[in-house]
Formats: C-alpha cells, sequence, structure tokens
C-alpha cells in the first residue's frame, strides 16, 4: 500500500553559508526524496518567530528565531514514502553530539542550534508548514 506523503525541509544558514546547498540536497534525492518545490529565501526575524511559535516559551527561542532570519535558507518540500519519519530519521537528533553516523546533522551539524536543517515532526504540522512557505 502507497503511502506518499510530503513534509517541509530547511537548509539553514550555517548549512547554506557553508555551501552544503546541493550536497545536502543531494543526499535527500540519493534516499529516494524527491524534491517537489524548493526555494532560497531570507526571512524576516517576525516571520521566524511565527514558524516556530510553538517553541515560543523556550528559552531559546529568541536566538532561534535570530538565527533561523539571520541569513539565506533554502526551504524544500520533499516527498515519498513516509516522508516525515524518514525525513527525522535521516537529519539525526536535534543535538549533532548525539545524531547517528549517516545523518545530516551528524555530518553537518555544529552544534545544537546550528544543527544544519529543519523536518517536520507530523503530519500535520508538514503540511501546516509547507502552508507556511509555499501559498499556492
Ligand atoms: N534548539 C536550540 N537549543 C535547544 C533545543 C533546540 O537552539 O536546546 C533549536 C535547534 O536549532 C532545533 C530548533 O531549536 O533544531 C527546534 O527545536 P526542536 O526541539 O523542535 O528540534 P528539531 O525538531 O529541529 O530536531
Ligand atoms: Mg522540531
Amino acid at each position: 500500500m502507497s503511502n506518499v506523503e510530503q513534509t517541509l525541509s530547511i537548509i539553514k544558514p550555517d548549512a547554506v553559508e557553508r555551501k552544503l546547498e546541493n550536497e545536502i540536497k543531494e543526499i535527500f534525492k540519493s534516499k529516494g526524496f524527491k524534491i517537489i518545490k524548493d526555494k532560497k529565501i531570507q526571512i524576516e526575524k517576525a516571520e521566524a518567530e511565527k514558524f516556530y511559535k510553538v517553541h515560543e516559551t523556550k528559552p531559546f527561542y529568541n536566538d532561534l528565531c535570530t538565527y533561523l532570519s539571520s541569513g539565506p535558507i533554502v526551504v524544500m518540500i520533499l516527498e515519498k514514502e513516509n516522508a516525515v519519519v524518514g525525513n527525522r530519521e535521516l537529519m539525526g537528533a536535534t543535538n549533532p553530539k548525539d545524531a547517528k553516523d549517516g545523518t545530516i546533522r551528524k555530518k553537518y551539524g555544529i552544534s545544537i542550534d546550528k544543527n544544519s536543517v529543519h523536518g517536520s515532526d507530523s503530519i500535520d504540522n508538514a503540511k501546516i508548514e509547507i502552508g507556511f512557505f509555499f501559498k499556492d
């Protein structure tokens, strides 16, 4: 039975700055993800605050939003069977120190805040996050 899903991926400023966009896209493609849409943008801090609103009570919220709006990012719609969980697995743990070998955060992440990629954490949030960046 087919269970094709879409999820939102972001290549964060630390990775775009290090010119890792194409390398990371190739990893997704080599793992069977289709990049349905993608664009390189820079967002305002207010937009980052909206995007990460779920974290507004966390101590890292302000720095996180400053960071996400600090430079260009690449936002992508990825599609694959079970894309949401598959992308989370391929990204690895939030803290690159805890991420397993073969994951993007293990390979490229600098620190818990500069961890190179974002990925939706549920099917519902994937729909919300795709709508946030790609309004048809
Ligand atoms: N983050 C941080 N400090 C923390 C936890 C998270 O700077 O102690 C940042 C990190 O960039 C992370 C983002 O906040 O990717 C969102 O946190 P979440 O727990 O949702 O992690 P993710 O879903 O990205 O793995
Ligand atoms: Mg998250």
